[in-house]
């Protein structure tokens, strides 16, 4: 079972820390505000009151145990940076952190954070992108052109056989896959009939599922 530990108990850090301890996995949650600690202490596995900074603290709790250290610290950049430079030269394997600007990202990588997290960008792109495409319910970039998407199945679908509702034909999209209640219908067939409630699964070129998702 993976350990996680969350330092940072901001609105970021507090929802990562509690949605891992509520899916059963260990979680240490870090943050200099003692107010903070004890209001999320009854929800992780444990709750601490120190200081990233502190290389001692951050050594007496065991950092590099953990199998992933994320590292929520906000607005206070330097804290985040030289954080995350000490968890990585504790010997932590996988830091992961959150950055405010592009900048503050790429210096994170550059001091070795092996993954840096955008949310308060990537939160802003999935609200813009779902509120210009009205049955898109989420987007997976897969490079700059190419993305897979999950979309409620437009009402002129209804009925129709992936075929005859022009799929492939017309949108020039593949469907992956179609999620109906609580089944999943992996690389359904051409023939496959289009229910109402349908979400389907979508492949292709971004301007494509654009308008897929548009109808
Ligand atoms: P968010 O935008 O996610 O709410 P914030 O910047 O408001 O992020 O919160 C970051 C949290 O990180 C705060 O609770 C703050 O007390 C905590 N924090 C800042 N510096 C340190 C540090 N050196 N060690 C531990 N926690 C810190």
């Amino acid at each position: 079972m993976k350990q996680f530990a969350v330092i940072g108990l901001g609105r970021f850090g507090s929802s990562v820390a509690t949605t891992l301890a509520r899916m059963g996995y260990d979680v240490l949650a870090v943050d200099t505000d003692e107010q903070k600690v004890e209001r999320i202490v009854d929800r992780v596995t444990h709750a601490v009151q120190a200081d990233a900074l502190d290389d001692e603290s951050l050594k007496a709790l065991g950092m590099r145990n953990f199998d992933v250290v994320i590292v929520a610290i906000g607005h206070d950049m330097q804290a985040s940076i030289l954080t995350t430079v000490m968890l990585k030269e504790m010997g932590v394997r996988t830091v992961v952190a959150k950055a405010n600007t592009e900048l503050h990202g790429r210096v994170l990588a550059r001091v070795g954070a092996d993954k840096v997290v955008f949310p308060e960008r990537d939160m802003g792109v999935r609200v813009a992108r779902s509120l210009v495409s009205k049955n898109l319910l989420d987007h997976i970039d897969l490079s700059p052109d190419f993305s897979i998407v999950e979309l409620v199945t437009p009402k002129d679908f209804v009925g129709k056989s992936l075929l005859e509702a022009g799929v492939r034909g017309r949108y020039g999209v593949n469907i992956l896959a179609i999620r109906r209640g609580t089944e999943v219908l992996i690389a359904p067939g051409a023939k496959e009939v289009i229910r109402e409630g349908d979400v389907l699964v979508a492949i292709g070129r971004n301007e494509r599922l654009e308008k897929l998702g548009g109808d």
